[in-house]
């Protein structure tokens, strides 16, 4: 424990640095004004501290100052647009499946996505599905492999939101967001709602345009809805696909409320070989733990806090530094008022 806490101070001084200074601009106040003008609009919709652990996939973080959940797109937009007109800092959640919120909680507004409606028509040879973003992206590739349309098979299992996926380009089994998205349409701070192309949102592994945003001291961009190609096929075939992709994930990855992979895999290696290799599987900070099944995944086993978490990551980080050379990036963002020491 000590030992986890010491290797801390020196994880990734930049940005710790970086992180500071978006909670000094982010700060705020959350004034009977602000609340007001929210339940002008959404009513009792609109709730005051309440604890994040209850909708993030780790089950840790602390009290967010208002909280908003919406239900279509339009109150989405509606909603962050009036969060930017009064200045109040807004983080839009989706299924909470790739953020750490610290135990501190988060200042400013919450708006959990709920916007779900899904519309198909056909495009020459393809499929195209118009999804709001706040969609669960797995239960979407569920319903399009039932109507016999493929290409979301990979997304079975992966926890989330349409919205979070298109943030984070999120794939497994060799498919992605990228080969899926033709345009998303994209509420612009300041600027309103506006389509996208796929190219424009210059996806690479694990990252956008918009993930790039995340640790920058700006009001981000939303997304609203997206547009997915899909190829019609034999239902059976696609559920055969789909269910050996869930075999495979059983098989290789741990149960249990985590936030999936913790690191980005480096460059030619796996972040989980990485940390197994420096002797880190089953480590425990308080009530967390490196999996004994998958060493990249961090898991809350025993009511575990986010420091608990972050002691986590920092020891695999400098571990994997002094054993291997190699910094790896963090695949989930951190949310949040976090205090680093230098
Ligand atoms: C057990 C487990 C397994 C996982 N397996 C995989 C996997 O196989 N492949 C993979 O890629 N990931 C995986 N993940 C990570 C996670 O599921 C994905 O990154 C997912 O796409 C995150 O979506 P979310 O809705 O939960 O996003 P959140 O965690 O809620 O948010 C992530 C970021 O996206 C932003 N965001 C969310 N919605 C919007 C929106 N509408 N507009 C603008 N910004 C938005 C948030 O503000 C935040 O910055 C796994 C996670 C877990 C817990």
């Amino acid at each position: 424990m000590r030992h986890a806490l010491r290797m801390t101070h020196g994880f990734m001084t930049h940005e710790v640095k970086t992180t500071s200074v978006i909670i000094m601009n982010m700060k705020s106040e959350t004034t009977v004004h602000q609340i007001t003008q929210f339940r002008d609009v959404f009513g009792d919709k609109l709730q005051v501290g309440v604890m994040m652990s209850r909708f993030t996939s780790a089950r840790v973080g602390g009290l967010a100052d208002m909280f908003l959940t919406v239900e279509s797109a339009l109150e989405l937009q509606t909603a962050v647009s009036l969060a930017y007109t009064l200045s109040v800092p807004y983080f839009i959640l989706g299924g909470g499946s790739n953020i750490l919120v610290s135990d501190a909680g988060v200042r400013g507004l919450i708006i959990m996505n709920k916007a779900k409606t899904v519309k198909y028509r056909h495009s020459g040879a393809h499929v195209v599905c118009t999804a709001e973003s706040g969609m669960n992206l797995s239960s979407l590739a569920r319903q399009c492999i039932a109507k016999g349309l493929g290409g979301l098979e990979w997304a079975i299992g992966v926890p989330g939101t349409v919205g979070g996926a298109v943030v984070g380009n999120s794939g497994a089994h060799g498919g992605d967001m990228n080969s899926n998205l033709l345009a998303a349409t994209i509420w612009e701070p300041g600027q309103g709602a506006r389509v996208y192309s796929n190219e424009e949102l210059q996806y690479a592994y694990r990252d956008s345009t918009l993930k790039r945003e995340q640790g920058q001291p700006v009001p981000r961009r939303v997304v609203l809805t997206a547009e997915l190609k899909l190829t019609p096929e034999p239902v059976e075939v696609l559920m055969a696909r789909a269910d050996g992709f869930t075999a495979k994930r059983k098989q290789t990855q741990p149960a249990g409320a985590s936030v999936g992979s913790m690191f980005k895999n480096p460059e030619n290696y796996y972040a989980g070989y990485l940390i197994e290799s420096a002797g880190l599987k089953g480590f425990r900070v308080g009530g967390a733990k490196i999996s004994e099944k998958h060493a990249n995944f961090f898991v809350n086993d025993e009511e575990a806090t986010a420091d608990d978490i972050r002691a986590l990551f920092a020891e695999a980080w400098n571990s994997v530094r002094e054993r291997f050379g190699i910094e790896m990036d963090l695949e989930v963002e951190l949310v949040g008022d976090w205090e680093f020491e230098e």
